[in-house]
């Protein structure tokens, strides 16, 4: 199956909780769950009470959805964590965290994981000198993210504005000034995201 190209709202209210998807409209008032917080669909309104199993697939959809990977290489991702010494929840948000994507996000290059999607996939970054458009790519201690100098003064203002509502976590190093990112660690624990019950997305793949 493809990437989802539908209205992401409504992947927000499918999940009864905000994913942060669409950037500043995320914050505002047209946020459509201050506006319509039931599920979509006509039975929406209706209250139903969700299985185990349901409980454990809207979790995993929501993680899935936030990060917007796909779920052959989300399922992945579990394989690869549970091969991880320590707890596999923790291990497969380190995973996600390190998307190349997510990075230019959480260091305020972009206003959305979509829109860091986007410029990346556009060629619009090196990682340690070399171009790199696939989103997926995962940063490593060390690594320098940049800007390629002919894109520099198109996503100057967009990277600017972007940055100005962002606190960058401590595992990165972002330079406005030369549009730069530091990898300086991997991510530790307080950087993950803490909303996710990932023991609900192990059990989902542990059937
Ligand atoms: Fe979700 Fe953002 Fe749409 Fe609100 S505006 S429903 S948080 S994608």
């Amino acid at each position: 199956m493809g990437r989802y190209t539908g209205p992401r709202c409504r992947l927000c209210r499918r999940e009864g909780t905000k994913l942060f998807l669409k950037g500043d409209r995320c914050y505002s008032d047209k946020c459509a769950m201050n506006r319509r917080s039931y599920p979509p669909g006509q039975h929406g309104r209706y209250r139903r009470r969700l299985t185990g199993y349901a409980i454990r697939l809207r979790e995993k959809q929501k993680l899935k959805r936030i990060y917007g990977v796909r779920e052959e290489q989300f399922r992945r991702y579990v394989e690869e964590a549970q091969k991880v010494k320590g707890r596999t929840g923790t291990a497969l948000l380190k995973i996600l965290e390190e998307r190349l994507d997510n990075v230019v996000y959480r260091a305020g290059f972009a206003v959305s994981r979509a829109q860091a999607r986007q410029l990346v996939a556009h060629g619009h970054f090196l990682v340690n000198g070399r171009v790199t458009d696939i989103p997926s790519y995962r940063v490593e201690p060390g690594d320098v993210i940049e800007v390629k100098s002919q894109s520099k003064d198109k996503l100057r203002e967009l990277i600017k504005d972007a940055a100005e509502k962002r606190n960058v976590p401590s595992w990165l190093t972002r330079d406005l000034e030369n549009l730069r990112i530091q990898v300086n660690s991997e991510p530790a624990e307080e950087d993950l995201d803490k909303s996710i019950d990932t023991n609900l997305i192990v059990e989902f793949y542990s059937r």
